[in-house]
C-alpha cells in the first residue's frame, strides 16, 4: 500500500469510528464503490470493480422473480419454426426458483424424438445464462404429453403469418379415428378449400397440403 493510501484509510478509519456498524459499511463500501480507497493489498479501480460485481451478483439472487425469468423466456426461439417462442409453443411448463438460488426450468418437447428439443434447451441456457441466471437447471417432463393445444393464440397467430397454417383444434383425435384429414385454412388467401398431399412435410412435425383455390402448397402445423 503507498503511503498517501495508508492515510486516507486512516483517515476514513477516524471517520467512521463513532458510527454505527451498518453506517461505517456504507461509508466504507461507497468510498471503496468512488474508487477513494481500496480493499487492502489491491488498486482502487480494483477495489471498486470487485465491489460492482459483488453488487450485481446479489442483486440477481435477491431479485429475480419467476416474472423475470419468463420474460427472458420470450427471448428464446423455436429453432424449427423461429418466428415462434418457446412461451408461444407452450413447452415451459414451469419455472422454479428454489430456496438456494437454482433456478429450474421445466419443459415438455413438442415431440418425444423432435431433434430441435436439444437445441431448445441449449438456446434456453444461453439466454438466461447471458442474463446471469446461475446456477441453471433445465428438466425434461414427458408427461402429460404435450399437446397443440398448448401452443399459444399469439403462436398461433405468428405462425399464420409466417405461411404455416396452425393446428386446428380437436382434429387429432378425429383423425385417428375416422381416417380423415383436418381441413386447415390456406395461410396464404384463408381459403377453406384445401387438401392434403403429404403426411409430413419439411418435419415430422408438419403435414404438406395444397390450397385449390390460390393453388399455393403450405405446410400445416399438425394437431396431436
Ligand atoms: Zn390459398
Amino acid at each position: 500500500m503507498r503511503p498517501e493510501e495508508r492515510d486516507e484509510n486512516r483517515l476514513i478509519s477516524n471517520k467512521s469510528r463513532n458510527l454505527p456498524a451498518e453506517a461505517q459499511s456504507r461509508l466504507v463500501f461507497s468510498l471503496i464503490s468512488e474508487s477513494k480507497i481500496s480493499i487492502s493489498g489491491l488498486t482502487p479501480s480494483t477495489s471498486s470493480y470487485i465491489i460492482g460485481y459483488i453488487c450485481s451478483k446479489t442483486k440477481t439472487m435477491a431479485t429475480l422473480t419467476k416474472q423475470d425469468v419468463w420474460d427472458l423466456l420470450q427471448q428464446v426461439a423455436d429453432p424449427e419454426i423461429p418466428v415462434l417462442t418457446v412461451i408461444d409453443l407452450g413447452i415451459i411448463r414451469d419455472v422454479k426458483i428454489h430456496d438456494d438460488g437454482l433456478t429450474e426450468v421445466i419443459i415438455t418437447p413438442t415431440y418425444s424424438g423432435c431433434p430441435a428439443m436439444n437445441m431448445i434447451e441449449v438456446n434456453i441456457r444461453s439466454v438466461l445464462q447471458e442474463n446471469g441466471i446461475d446456477p441453471l437447471k433445465v428438466t425434461t417432463v414427458l408427461s402429460p404429453a404435450w399437446t397443440t393445444s398448448w401452443m399459444s393464440e399469439e403462436g398461433k397467430r405468428k405462425l399464420k403469418e409466417y405461411g404455416i397454417a396452425p393446428p386446428v383444434e380437436g382434429t387429432a383425435d378425429k383423425g385417428a379415428l375416422f381416417g380423415e384429414s383436418p381441413k386447415p385454412e390456406c395461410p396464404h388467401c384463408g381459403s377453406q378449400h384445401t387438401e392434403l398431399i403429404a403426411q409430413f412435410g419439411s418435419t415430422a412435425c408438419k403435414a404438406m397440403y395444397k390450397c385449390l383455390d390460390c393453388k399455393e402448397p403450405f405446410d400445416y402445423f399438425k394437431c396431436h
